[in-house]
């Protein structure tokens, strides 16, 4: 037994379990050299007496000095208890069986146990977990302070050897930072950091998808474009600062006039483009005069200094139908069509709209 030990357990625990195997053998080998070779060292006396104390000798050291039997329990409890994970272990009727503190403060209940508890009377929003097979599930509830806090919950089955069940094991790890940190990133990944609207990549992301969205419907959907007019010169007048609240402030009044479904985004430096889905020739004019309007006719007041800018847009729009598809067989040939007919409203004199063709 001695000899599986020292094969099985961590390289620091052999030296004691080296110790309790000589142990052990001493009295056998002192049998043996007694009978075996007729050995007496002291005449009147079992030697055999001798050996086992000498075996309870490193018995002691091996226990007391090196502690073998205490500290892997106790290591283990002390990871148990202080562990920032959750654990609870549940009987095979979901009783509460152990908990550590970890779990005991997710769950908001005190010290004393409530050993025996069912979960679904100890933690009502688990009553539903599923603990059919190991599965791992998020959930979110209400932290300490009140905020929403999310939580990855591990469901382990704890079986013996011949399969049977002998209860569950349940891990709860706090992932709420984790769930920020990653709509931090998706944030910073998708939206532009000046007016928060969609970056250029995600929005022609999102524009092919409606696309194909279009084709497979039979719908049509417009696009538009528009540029600051002269947004050089009000840099230079008054300062890149200043211009980037204009722009921050052009974002503000085009996301307000656009519906939920419409998709916004910020493509260049003074540059944003609209993607109105499910809409015909008609409704993008008025969209696109809207937006030209409600930019150029009211100056844009700077929050910092009491200074307004008036600012208008040059814009190009395109409705496209399915019926397009061979004309324009990709949401980027769309786009540069829009393109083509915002160049053309600032070459018409700038501060308006100029529309592709209906093709049907
Ligand atoms: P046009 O009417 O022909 O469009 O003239 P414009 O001056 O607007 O066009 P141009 O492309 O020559 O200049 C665009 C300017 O937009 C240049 C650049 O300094 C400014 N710009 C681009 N991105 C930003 C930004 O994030 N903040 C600020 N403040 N200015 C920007
Ligand atoms: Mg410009
Ligand atoms: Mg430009």
């Amino acid at each position: 037994l001695y000899v599986r030990f020292m094969l099985t357990i961590p390289p620091i625990h052999k030296r004691q379990a080296l110790l309790m195997a000589v142990g052990g053998l001493i009295p056998l080998l002192g049998r043996i050299a007694l009978d075996g070779f007729g050995l007496n060292l002291i005449p009147q006396l079992d030697e055999v007496i001798l050996f086992f104390l000498a075996s309870a000798l490193i018995f002691g050291v091996a226990l007391f000095r090196f502690s073998l039997l205490a500290i892997m329990p106790v290591a283990y409890s002390q990871v148990f208890q202080s562990m920032g994970i959750g654990v609870v272990v549940l009987d095979p009727q979901t009783q509460l069986l152990e908990m550590n503190p970890a779990a005991k403060k997710l769950i908001g209940v005190g010290p004393l146990g409530l050993l025996g508890t069912p979960l679904k009377r100890l933690w009502p929003q688990l009553g539903d977990l599923n603990l059919e097979a190991e599965n791992v599930t998020d959930r979110a509830f209400p932290g300490e302070e009140g905020s929403l806090r999310h939580y990855r919950i591990r469901v382990t089955l704890i079986r013996n050897r011949w399969n049977r069940l002998l209860g569950y094991l349940l891990l709860l790890t706090d992932i709420t930072q984790q769930k920020k940190d990653a709509a931090a990133l998706e944030l910073l990944a998708t939206r532009d950091g000046l007016t928060g609207l969609f970056n250029r990549r995600t929005f022609m992301t999102l524009a092919a998808q409606e696309y194909q969205r279009a084709l497979r419907y039979h719908h049509s959907f417009a696009v538009i474009l528009f540029d600051l007019d002269e947004f050089k010169q009000i840099n230079d007048t008054y300062g890149h600062l200043c211009g980037d609240e204009v722009l921050q402030e052009v974002a503000r009044r085009c996301q307000e006039r656009l519906r939920s479904v419409d998709l916004l985004g910020r493509y260049g430096g003074e540059e944003f483009v609209i993607l109105l889905p499910e809409t015909g020739q008609s409704d993008a004019e008025a969209v696109a005069e809207k937006i030209r309007s409600v930019i150029g006719s009211t100056p844009i007041q700077l929050e910092e200094v009491p200074i307004s800018i008036a600012v208008t847009i040059s814009v190009g729009g395109i409705v496209f139908t399915p019926d397009d598809q061979e004309a324009m067989p990709s949401f980027d040939t769309i786009f540069s069509r829009a393109d083509e007919m915002m160049y053309a409203s600032k070459k018409a004199g700038r501060n308006c709209i100029t529309m592709w063709p209906a093709a049907s």
